[in-house]
């Protein structure tokens, strides 16, 4: 058997051009959504996560602004900023990139984003309506692999879902996400024993650990769905998964490429969630 592939950057295409709708519906209302990024730091991968981020704005025709700080910016200065931006009308989202530096408290910077336009949905408020089920936030990484798996029709329903890593950005959100979906979750760690007595348990297989191609296909399920999250950038310069793409590719029934997979979905849910905080904001709700 060969998987097919879960092309995330069609996918993408084909999600933003919806969003594009909507983001049109609301210009047409005389409302520009309007997205701010705070990046602190000269950390390559964030500044091309945030270009990135910038440019599928400019896509979908959203307001976006870039506030580049100095690595040495104190935290004052940038609660000083976030409260600006709080109280900025032509804002509706702030994402502040991550990571920060260690001399900045990340969860004090995060509880500072007011909660509507809290766009990550790392906000404490958005991870508790998230856990009970009424989340307007979705973190956009799981929220893209939920869209993701939709728009490829897998069914979710009764399925056996295993999530291999529980970070709060990933892992622990795509667990509740499918299991409001009425998937059967089981997350795993670094401590879990015997990986893959849990791994070939799984209808579905999402992997977020940050240890490059760790996955074999001796970890799938024949037929099984894989979604890589993972982004690694080996020292010969090359950008690979948490799976081992060619082994498990061998036994899956459709599987996630890194790059080209999850990283495009991610940008476009934020984009996602901009436009539904612009609706919200202006009282723009679509009502179907
Ligand atoms: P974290 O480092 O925060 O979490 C990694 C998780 O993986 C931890 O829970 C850890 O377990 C678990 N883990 C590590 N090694 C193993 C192992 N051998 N077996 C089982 N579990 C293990 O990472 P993130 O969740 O932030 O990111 C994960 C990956 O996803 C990274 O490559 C990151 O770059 C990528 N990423 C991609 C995004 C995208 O848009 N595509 C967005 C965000 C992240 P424990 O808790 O026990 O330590």
């Amino acid at each position: 058997m060969s998987a097919a592939l879960i092309d995330g950057k069609a996918i993408s295409e084909a999600v933003r051009k919806e969003w594009k709708e909507r983001a049109d519906n609301l210009k047409a209302k005389g409302v520009l959504p309007g997205l701010a990024v705070i990046i602190v730091g000269d950390n390559p991968a964030s500044k091309l996560y945030v270009s990135n981020k910038i440019k599928a704005c400019h896509e979908v025709g959203l307001h976006s602004e870039v506030h580049d700080l100095p690595e040495d910016v104190s935290e004052k200065m940038l609660l000083k900023l976030i409260e600006e931006l709080n109280q900025a009308k032509k804002i509706n989202g702030i994402l502040v990139q991550l990571p920060l530096p260690k001399h900045i408290d990340e969860s004090k910077v995060l509880e500072a984003i007011k909660q509507d336009k809290d766009v990550d949905g790392f906000h404490l408020y958005n991870v508790g309506a998230l856990m009970t089920g009424n989340t307007v936030f979705p973190p956009c990484t799981p929220f893209g692999v939920m869209r993701m798996l939709s728009y490829c029709k897998v069914p979710i329903a009764g399925q056996n879902a295993v999530i291999v890593g529980r970070s709060n950005i990933v892992g622990k959100p795509m667990a509740i996400m499918l299991l409001q979906e009425d998937a059967t979750v089981t997350i795993c760690t670094s401590k879990t024993k015997e990986l893959e007595k849990h791994t070939t348990n799984a209808d579905i297989l999402v992997v977020a650990t940050g240890r490059p191609e760790m996955i074999k296909a001796e970890h799938v399920k024949p037929g099984a769905v894989v979604i890589d999250v993972g982004i690694n950038r080996l020292e010969s310069g090359k950008l690979v998964g948490d799976v081992d793409f060619e082994d498990v590719k061998k036994v899956a029934s459709l599987i996630t490429p890194v790059p080209g997979g999850v990283g495009p979905m991610t940008i476009t849910m934020l984009v996602a969630n901009t436009v539904m905080a612009a609706e919200r904001d202006s009282g723009n709700v679509p009502t179907d």
